[in-house]
């Protein structure tokens, strides 16, 4: 069949139920049928498995998913499968398969009734596997959070800077690939290692308009500040972060102490207490989430209504995420960091243990965290700039929700200084 004779609006419906594209959708499904090889950004939320899911399902042949992490994988496969009456439409091809089980997944591939098999970048490197692709149609190779081909992002993974190869070895195949980071340069690294110089690229406006954004010099009364804020924002659901899990337990307590319904969450605390913690927060049974990073993925609370650092975070990129939990239905979302040099000196010391090309990327990123604390210009502008879109900060949307903007700080113009 001809791609262009096919309704995607039509199959859309049939498939997942939506009666409209969201964002780029439409355009980037339409690039990727006309074996065009494509680049997406969009932030987080944005839609973008659909865009290859959908030209999977509607195309012939097998359309590869490579994805960084196995529960991601489980999640789409199981949302595949529940949109047909075949279980074999989506496989996950990895190294926890028996024996019976990779043989069945051949099958329905070489049957021709797999439309989606999501690999790991690890089981691509099996040359068995390979040579299987080699010899059954493929539809289209996506690389989903292709961020991770690249030393700048915030999850470098050495296996993805094989996948070119790979790729080329199973034939000559359109290439998709997908990203929530925005950044020009891990941008250009991602089309140099997948050899995509060539691709058509689709990238949404990062910009959240709804999000407020503010620093504030950390002082010894940060925690009282803390609770001031949280009282200001009575029966509102917040996440607050901090680097170290001392510290979350830390802050949890003092909030409890002070009648503020919290509860921690980070990496050192079992499955269970984590998940019990994170239901609590979801069913709006605590008002405060303390947290390391380890909380987020994949959280997706509509009304979180503040976002507070405690601590700064180790780039932009993680600041840009972590903040983007805050008023994703569209309402208030405050994004609050308190900012001192000690913090930025405490995360450079961490980062010395590390080999000296890793250190050098993660001063540079700290750098440009540093900056954007110190700015006293429009800090949506500052962060747009970063990911690299020109924001007007005067007409822009949400133009004025920034400290800096609504308070605009005194310039001191050196000459105007007087000398003593
Ligand atoms: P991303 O990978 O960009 O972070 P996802 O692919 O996980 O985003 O999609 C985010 C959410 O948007 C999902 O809940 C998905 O069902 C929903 N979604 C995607 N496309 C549409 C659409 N066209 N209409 C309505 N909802 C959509
Ligand atoms: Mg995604």
């Amino acid at each position: 069949m001809n791609s262009n004779e096919i309704d995607i609006h039509k199959e859309l419906k049939k498939y997942f139920g939506f009666s409209q594209f969201k964002g780029l959708q439409e355009q980037v499904i339409t690039s990727l049928m006309k074996k065009q090889n494509t680049f997406v950004i969009m932030p987080t939320g944005g839609g973008k498995s659909l865009c290859y899911q959908l030209p999977a399902l509607i195309q012939e042949g097998t359309a590869v998913v490579v994805s960084p992490l196995i529960a991601l994988m489980k999640n789409q496969v199981d949302a595949i499968r529940s949109l047909s009456s075949e279980n074999g439409i989506a496989h996950v091809l990895n190294s926890s398969l028996t024996k019976t089980e990779t043989a069945q997944v051949k099958t329905d591939i070489t049957s021709g009734l797999t439309k989606l098999l999501y690999v790991a970048p690890e089981s691509l490197t099996k040359e068995e596997n390979v040579a299987f692709l080699k010899s059954v149609p493929i539809s289209f190779v996506a690389i989903d959070e292709a961020h991770c081909i690249s030393e700048w992002g915030h999850d470098f993974r050495p296996e993805y800077r094989n996948l070119k190869n790979i790729i080329k070895q199973i034939g000559d195949v359109p290439v998709i690939g997908l990203t929530a980071t925005a950044t020009p340069k891990v941008q250009e690294d991602i089309l140099k290692n997948l050899d995509m110089s060539n691709a058509v690229t689709f990238k949404a406006s990062f910009n959240r308009p709804n999000l407020f954004y503010e620093v504030r010099t950390k002082t010894k009364n940060v925690e009282s500040d803390i609770i001031r804020f949280i009282r200001q924002h009575k029966g509102k659901s917040g996440v607050i972060y901090c680097l170290s899990r001392k510290k979350v337990e830390a802050i949890a307590e003092v909030l409890k102490v002070n009648g503020i319904s919290a509860v921690p969450y980070h990496a050192g605390l079992d499955a269970k207490t984590r998940a019990k913690h994170q239901d609590m927060f979801l069913m709006e049974d605590v008002e405060v989430v303390v947290a390391t990073i380890a909380f987020g993925m994949g959280i997706d609370k509509p009304d979180v209504r503040f976002v507070i650092h405690h601590d700064i975070p180790k780039s932009l990129e993680s600041y840009y995420q972590e903040t983007g939990r805050a008023g994703r239905d569209g309402g208030e979302g405050h994004c609050l960091a308190y900012y001192s040099y000690k913090d930025v000196e405490k995360l450079e010391k961490f980062m010395s243990g590390k080999p000296v090309a890793e250190q050098e990327i993660g001063f540079a990123l700290l750098q440009e965290v540093v900056a954007y604390a110190e700015t006293s210009m429009s800090r949506r502008k500052f962060l747009l700039h970063y990911f690299g879109e020109e924001f007007d900060s005067e007409t822009g949307e949400g133009a004025d929700m920034d400290d800096n903007v609504r308070n605009p700080k005194t310039k001191v113009e050196a000459k105007n200084e007087v000398v003593k």
